[in-house]
């Protein structure tokens, strides 16, 4: 079995924003020669998450919009005593850290309507890593 291992290095600009790295994942699954797989996409990080959906200007909006309304910012939240950006947090383990998507002959498995994005939950970061792990043959 092969292991293809890349890290992904981005800038986010806005406190709450989606950037689209589908493109990118799409590249290390092809540079990693794998034909049938899985690609694992991680961000480490506590306030940041990975979905996916459709890129939509609209939609995007609409999503930032009920991230903020689930998350509550505004909130007087018991962590926001020591580090102000319990929301962040908050929403990254609503959404999650990650995405396993199938590869098969040698491209991602996903839906038309299907992008992958990282959300940016606590910006703008000078330097946010997406991790992109392809495991198969
Ligand atoms: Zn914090």
């Amino acid at each position: 079995m092969k292991v293809y291992f890349r890290e992904l290095k981005l800038s986010t600009t806005e406190k709450l924003q989606l950037v689209d790295i589908t493109r990118q994942v799409e590249e290390i699954v092809k540079e990693s020669g794998v034909v049938n797989g899985v690609c694992l996409i991680f961000a480490p990080h506590a306030t940041a998450a990975i979905i996916m959906n459709e890129r939509e200007s609209g939609l995007i909006q609409d999503i930032l919009t009920k991230v903020k309304e689930l998350t509550e910012p505004e909130r007087s939240w018991k962590h926001n005593l020591i580090d102000d950006n319990a929301h962040a947090h908050i929403g990254s383990v609503l959404l999650g850290s990650d995405k396993a998507l199938p590869i098969r002959n040698g491209k991602l498995v996903r839906g038309v309507w299907q992008n992958i994005f990282l959300l940016e939950l606590d910006g703008p970061r000078m330097e946010r890593t997406v991790v992109v792990e392809v495991l198969g043959e």
